[in-house]
């Protein structure tokens, strides 16, 4: 196997999606790795991602996945290693974007790494050190209020420089305005210094790609998405419609949405508004013991021949407080996330063969649920969401839910009706909540037609 160039530790599912996405965009083959990997990579690619869910699992979980990821890449001959973090710095008092970054630095046996969060394409701008949202500051943006990891100071020299034992500096905008040269001379300047990390400014796609060729040969990089549109560069690629070929879709077609984020909401109204059909689901029922997953896929089953269908738990934060109200919030979470993994994996067996899934959460639990542990990256549908492709694991490791009516025998000839075989693989589509336009699902589907 060829060797790869770039080697990526992503600190969640859809995340590491959105990063996969735009290494693709600037000319790069890419596989999504779910956990790292114990199989050999189905492609040769340029770039690997290996996906985690160590943002929020304690500091010492999280530093010990990211050194297997790094463990992995380097076998693999990765020459330049990117640490993705969300755009929103998302992190909790204890990290674990510092308590990774420096764990990482010490693998590699570098003193000085950078860090940034900004996408430009998705509004998450960093001036003077301070993080954007649109018009307004990371405190401001909502992102305080998050229940696992509440942004409540704006400043990222700040905020990085508590989670950190080593210095944290700041590269900022007029030097980035300034291109190569000069952020490389602040860089020097900054490790003179006896700084480790420097945060660096940027407001546009253009600073990033400014950014780019001063990151050649830095043995770390620690980002959200947006750096990695500079760097493929480094490596002699140039975007190519190559890059993002999948093989064609065939099969039915389903949208599962686990999201409530403001954009989730407006795009299950846009989906049920042209006349799709969408069924809502309730955690309380689940929560009394109904099997609603095969309720679901008993009501669906008859429909997908006709075009895509929608399952959803998506409700607005007054319902979704309620329900957290009378179950507590990571019981209501589990039950809704376990609900749509087994209808994910039903309407599979039952031949749909392109999926969108929304929500972060619901996305892992969906993969896992499929049992996919590779991702081969697609064309991107709105900035952050790709889609993508995943050879169906041999069917004995895929096991056939307990049917809600009928039995086993009939949703082998579903599948079958449906024109689709495990060969053709599985395309997906993984939407983090508040990503995507309001009319992403029917969007996402005209695209792979
Ligand atoms: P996002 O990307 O929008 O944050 P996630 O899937 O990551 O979406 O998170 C949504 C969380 O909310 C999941 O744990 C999901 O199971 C839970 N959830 C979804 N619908 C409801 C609901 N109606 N009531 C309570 N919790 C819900």
């Amino acid at each position: 196997m060829k060797k790869i160039s770039l080697g990526c530790i992503a600190d969640d599912f859809t995340g590491a999606t959105d990063l996969a996405n735009n290494l693709v965009r600037a000319g790069m083959r890419v596989v999504q790795t779910i956990g790292v990997p114990d199989a050999p990579l189905g492609a040769d690619v340029d770039a690997v991602v290996v996906a985690l869910k160590s943002r929020t699992v304690p500091p010492e979980q999280a530093v010990t996945q990211s050194l297997a990821a790094l463990g992995w890449l380097q076998a693999h001959g990765a020459q330049q290693i990117y640490f993705k973090y969300c755009s929103t710095f998302d992190s909790t008092a204890r990290g674990n974007i510092g308590p990774v970054t420096e764990a990482l630095m010490d693998a590699l046996g570098t003193g000085f790494t950078v860090a940034t969060p900004a996408f430009p394409d998705n509004q998450r701008t960093v001036f003077k050190g301070y993080l954007f949202v649109g018009d307004v500051l990371l405190s401001e943006s909502g992102m305080q209020n998050h229940p696992l990891t509440p942004m409540v100071d704006a400043n990222l020299v700040r905020v990085l420089q508590s989670q950190t034992q080593r210095r944290v500096g700041l590269i900022e905008h007029r030097v980035v305005a300034r291109g190569e040269a000069a952020v490389r001379e602040r860089m020097a300047q900054l490790q003179a210094e006896g700084v480790g990390v420097a945060i660096v400014d940027a407001v546009s796609n253009e600073d990033l790609l400014r950014l780019g060729p001063a990151l050649r040969g830095m043995p770390l990089v620690t980002a959200g998405s947006g750096v990695a549109i500079g760097l493929p560069a480094n490596f002699g690629i140039t975007p190519s419609d190559q890059a993002s070929r999948l093989p064609p879709a065939a099969g039915l077609q389903a949208v599962v949405s686990g999201s409530c984020s403001l954009a989730t909401n407006r795009q299950v109204q846009d989906f049920i508004q042209r006349g799709h059909p969408a069924m809502a689901i309730d955690p309380l029922r689940m929560a009394s013991g109904v099997d609603v997953a095969a309720e679901v896929l008993a009501w669906a089953g008859p429909l997908l021949a006709d075009g895509p269908v929608l399952v959803y738990s998506t409700a607005d934060s007054g319902d979704v407080k309620a329900v957290q109200g009378r179950l507590g919030v990571d019981e209501a979470g589990a039950l809704v996330e376990r609900t749509l993994a087994a209808v994910a994996r039903g309407l599979v067996q039952r031949g749909v063969r392109q999926l969108v899934v929304a929500g972060g959460e619901t996305s892992g639990a969906c993969v896992q649920a499929l049992d996919i542990t590779q991702l081969q990256i697609g064309p991107q549908i709105d900035p952050g969401v790709p889609w993508c492709h995943s050879i169906l694991p041999p069917r004995p490791a895929l096991p056939v839910l307990a049917a809600p009516q009928g039995g086993v025998a009939d949703l082998g000839a579903a599948r079958r009706s449906s024109g689709a075989t495990d060969d053709d693989g599985l395309h997906l589509a993984l939407k983090s909540g508040n990503f995507g336009s309001d009319d992403f699902f029917t969007k996402a589907f005209t695209m792979l037609a």
